[in-house]
Formats: structure tokens, C-alpha cells, sequence
């Protein structure tokens, strides 16, 4: 079995109720603890020495706050400190492998961000004038031009922020293009293995949601999806890849039966990293799809920068898209705030501004920097490490669905049955050894799935360590020692957290203890 040769093996499973393992200040090594920062704060205490303010008039007519607002006060050194501390805490595709499903945690290159952080860029205004932003114009356009040349559609809205912006962007449009046509349709087909986001997003445009149930092979029920539609059926949404790392087959006869219905074929395009370069979703029949540019085109999840979910569309929803949007005119750029006159059929707008242009920024320069062949070569490689993982795995853990995967690799946790450790025991065990988890129960369609994607940017080393250190976990698991697992993780700053009494009985609210001990304060960490 591999091991990770060159780090210090840990010690044995730690328990934490052993006084040898417990230190004075509650710090571990180098890992420090400290109170919430509103427990650090001291009254008068201040990080900025700055002038008296004059009295100003206020402009907000009565409506000034009267009564502090409850921040702490805090020395810089401290609030550097807290959050530099949690940061530390905090585990990201920069600090090591993140395999967690239907997310596509793959590196984001450094080009990224340096050409984001150009100063003609980083400091633009959404409201500036036109004439003065051409060339941010131009990149909205070209990263459009790809989006659209990439997917075979010949439209694309660029403003919504996220996937599940971009499917209310497209029901959106889809409900418009009925509306337009005087028609008032009222369910919205969606497979039982879809992303929650979709029948969310179904239901937010005020559509009945109807749940087509998978077949034995992991795709959706092509007869049962048949039966359900009908001239009140405004559409289907559908993923491709679906959420079981599996290709729909029947894609194309999908499209034909639902356009024949007189509805809309969404596809959910978050799983557009296995595809890229090598199937175009314009070819496949598909009205509007989101792109999550925050996974297939590699800008950050969040934290370090906000999503983006561009969406194309067909010829039949382009002219319900929102505004604004840039055109190219003989004078330049421009940026269309409003349709008129006959044209006039956009649905609205969903954001203020363009859209996420940092992330517009990102992605061109990911696309650019690889080229055509280059994003071709993301998919293949993407497809082949899912693969290499699902082979690797394959003795430990059973496929629901045997055969080839796309970009990620689902088992379900039939071979944990009687082993007294569960698909999430598991995931707590692989934080102990310097994981991030797996998707965990979902696809809801399997049985305590674990859904494994482990994007191409990740070396055949840290595969092969990965597949070693997950073996090793699940013989240990069969072999009985399932006591170890259930209080996993051992090695993390917070043990087992109360996630139901968190989601059941949230705090969110501080408010000072009485006297101001540590322990009796509403919030104090779990442990
Ligand atoms: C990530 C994802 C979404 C939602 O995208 P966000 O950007 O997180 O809103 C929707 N569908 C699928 C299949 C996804 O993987």
C-alpha cells in the first residue's frame, strides 16, 4: 500500500479526553484557538487613530442609527490575526486535493489572477461611460464569442452570478418565450437525480415540479419521461453529464420529444468540464444552459471571488434575454440597457451591471492560455483521472452504474453494509488523513453515494496516494475497527460538529454573556 513517504507518519487515533493531549492555553502546536472575535473585544480599544470628525449634517433624514451596533472593539494586530488564524483553518483547492463531487474543485491558475489585477482592469467602475471601458467591453464580447463557438449556441446572456442564476435566467426566459406565444403552461419535468438547484429554480418561476425517475443504468426513463409530457409541460431540465457522472444517451431524442410538446429543453451545463471540445450542446438540441465559469473555466468558489453562470441560448429564447448586453457597432462597443420597439421581449434584468467582469476576466484568460486544443485536452484528461479513480477503487468500493464514468466516479456504500461505519463516517476519517470529502448522498438516486471528481488538474501521484489512503481506510473499516471511525476526525481543530442542532436551533445573534466567562457564552465552539 502507498504511503506518504517524506511526511512524519501521525500518531495513532488521538483521544482528545487524554490530559496528556490537552495544553494550558487550548492551542495545539502551532494550531491556535481564540474566542470569537466579539469575545475579543475590549471597550475603547481601537486599531485606527484618527481625527475627531467635524460634525457633518447627515443626509439620511432621521434615519442615523442612534445605538451602537454591537462590533467589537479591536487592535489591528488583532483582527489581523483572526482572521489570518482562520484562514489557516480553512481548507482550499490551494492547500491540498479537493475531490468533492459535481463541483469541480480544479486549480486556479495564477494567470488568472495577475491579468485580473492589471490596473487598467482592477480599477474599472461598472458605471463609467462607455467610451472609456472599450476594452472591458471587448473582453465581454470575446469571452461571449468563445462561450458561444464552445457550446454551438448562437446566443448567451453573461449577467446572472452563479449556476443557479443562470437556471433562473433560463426558466425565465423559457416562461417569457410561452407568455409571448399566449401560452400559460404550468409543469416543469425534472430527473430524480438532478442537482437541487433545478427544482428549486423550477418551482421560484412558479412551475409544479415533476420528478422523472432514472433507469436501472443511471440515465433518466426515456418511456416514463415520454408519458409525462403533455401542452401544459413548458419544459425539462436536464444535466449533462448527469449528477451520476454518466452521459445521457438518449440526449438528442429527449430534445426531440420535448420540443415536439411544444416545451424548452434546459440543460443544467455545471458538468460542462467532461465535454469540453468534444461534444457541443447547441448539436444536441438544448434551448439554454447555464456555465458555471467558477468550475469548468477555473475562477474561485466563492471566498476568494463571487461565481458566474453565463447561460446560451437558442434562436428560439435569445430574444427573451435580460439586458443589458454588449453589441459591437461601427463606433465600438456598446452596451444595450434597454430593448425597444418590436424587439422589446427581453424578460428584464437580474443584476445590476454587466455581470462578475473579474471573473469574465479569469475565465478568457484560462480559455486563451489553453486554446482550443488545450480545453479539449481538460476534458479528455478530466474523464481519464474519474476513471483512474473509479479503477483504483473499484475492489474497495461498487459502482451503481458499471462501465465507464465521465468526470467523476460514483460508488454507493453497499460494501460498508454490516461494517458499522457509514458513507459519512468515512468522510470524517478522510479529513484525518488531509481530505477534503467526496459529495456525500447524492445523487440522491443511490444508496449512500459518494460521488469522487477529481478534476485533470490533479497529478497521477496525488491520485495514486488518494486511492491508497482510501483503500487503507475501507480494509480497516471491514476489518472491524469501526469504534475508530465513529469519532472521526481526530486530527482536526473541531471534532464531529452538531449539524442538526446547528440547522434545527441556529445562533445568530451574539449577545454578551452575563459575566463575561468563557464558557457561558451562547456560541462557544462545539467541539
Ligand atoms: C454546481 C451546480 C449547480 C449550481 O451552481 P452554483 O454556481 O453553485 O449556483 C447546478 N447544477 C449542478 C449539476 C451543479 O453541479
Amino acid at each position: 500500500m502507498l504511503n506518504n513517504k517524506g511526511r512524519p507518519t501521525q500518531p495513532a487515533a488521538v483521544d482528545s479526553t487524554d490530559p496528556q493531549m490537552e495544553t494550558f492555553t487550548g492551542n495545539k502546536g502551532l494550531e491556535l484557538e481564540s474566542p470569537l472575535i466579539f469575545e475579543q473585544g475590549v471597550p475603547g480599544r481601537i486599531g485606527v487613530d484618527m481625527a475627531e470628525p467635524e460634525t457633518v449634517k447627515s443626509r439620511l433624514g432621521g434615519l442615523d442609527r442612534k445605538d451602537p451596533i454591537g462590533m467589537p472593539d479591536l487592535s489591528e494586530p488583532q483582527v489581523l490575526r483572526h482572521f489570518v488564524r482562520l484562514s489557516r483553518q480553512n481548507y482550499a483547492i490551494d492547500s491540498g486535493f479537493y475531490p468533492l463531487g459535481s463541483c469541480t474543485m480544479k486549480h486556479n491558475p495564477r494567470i488568472n489572477e495577475k491579468v485580473a489585477r492589471l490596473v487598467g482592469l482592477g480599477d474599472l467602475h461598472p458605471m463609467q461611460p462607455t467610451s472609456t471601458v472599450q476594452g472591458a467591453l471587448e473582453i465581454i464580447d470575446s469571452l461571449a464569442h468563445w462561450l458561444k463557438t464552445i457550446t454551438g449556441m448562437p446566443a448567451v446572456a453573461m449577467s446572472p452570478a452563479a449556476g443557479a442564476h443562470g437556471e433562473l435566467c433560463g426558466v425565465m426566459a423559457i416562461r417569457a418565450a410561452h407568455e409571448a406565444r399566449g401560452e400559460a403552461r404550468t409543469r416543469i419535468l425534472v430527473p430524480e437525480s438532478a442537482h437541487g438547484t433545478n427544482p428549486a429554480t423550477a418551482a421560484l418561476c412558479g412551475y409544479k415540479v415533476e420528478a422523472v425517475p432514472a433507469r436501472k443504468d443511471g440515465r433518466m426513463d426515456l418511456d416514463a419521461f415520454a408519458a409525462k409530457l403533455g401542452p401544459d409541460v413548458a419544459g425539462v431540465m436536464l444535466t449533462n453529464p448527469n449528477t451520476c457522472g454518466l452521459f445521457e444517451t438518449d440526449v438528442k431524442k429527449i430534445a426531440d420529444l420535448v420540443h415536439e410538446a411544444g416545451g424548452y429543453f434546459y440543460c443544467d451545463g455545471a458538468n460542462l468540464n467532461a465535454i469540453l471540445g468534444r461534444v457541443r450542446p447547441g448539436d444536441l438540441g438544448v434551448d439554454a444552459m447555464h456555465i458555471n465559469l467558477h468550475k469548468t473555466f477555473s475562477t474561485p468558489h466563492g471566498g476568494g471571488g463571487p461565481g458566474s453562470g453565463p447561460v446560451v441560448l437558442s434562436d428560439a429564447l435569445a430574444p427573451f434575454a435580460p439586458v443589458p448586453f454588449v453589441t459591437r457597432g461601427k463606433e465600438g462597443f456598446d452596451l444595450v440597457e434597454q430593448t425597444e420597439g418590436a424587439a422589446q421581449q427581453s424578460f428584464g434584468r437580474m443584476k445590476g451591471f454587466h455581470g462578475q467582469m473579474g471573473m469574465f476576466i479569469r475565465a478568457l484568460a484560462y480559455m486563451q492560455s489553453h486554446g482550443a486544443d488545450g480545453l479539449r485536452q481538460i476534458a479528455e484528461d478530466a474523464v481519464l483521472n474519474a476513471n483512474y479513480v473509479r479503477v483504483g477503487l473499484q475492489d474497495k468500493l461498487h459502482s451503481p452504474f458499471p462501465g465507464i464514468c465521465m468526470h467523476e466516479a460514483l460508488f454507493d456504500d453497499s460494501t460498508l453494509k454490516g461494517t458499522g461505519v457509514t458513507t459519512l463516517d468515512l468522510a470524517k476519517a478522510m479529513i484525518d488523513e488531509g481530505y477534503h470529502p467526496m459529495t456525500m448522498y447524492f445523487p440522491l438516486v443511490v444508496h449512500g453515494a459518494m460521488l469522487i471528481e477529481p478534476t485533470e488538474s490533479e497529478s497521477r501521484q496525488t491520485l495514486d496516494l488518494f486511492i491508497g489512503a482510501m483503500s487503507h481506510l475501507l480494509e480497516k473499516a471491514k476489518a472491524g475497527e469501526a469504534d475508530d471511525f465513529l469519532t472521526a476526525p481526530h486530527f482536526a481543530p473541531r471534532r464531529r460538529l452538531d449539524e442538526t442542532g446547528a440547522a434545527r436551533n441556529p445562533v445568530l445573534r451574539w449577545t454578551a454573556p452575563e459575566n463575561s466567562d468563557k464558557e457561558g457564552t451562547a456560541l462557544s465552539a462545539a467541539s
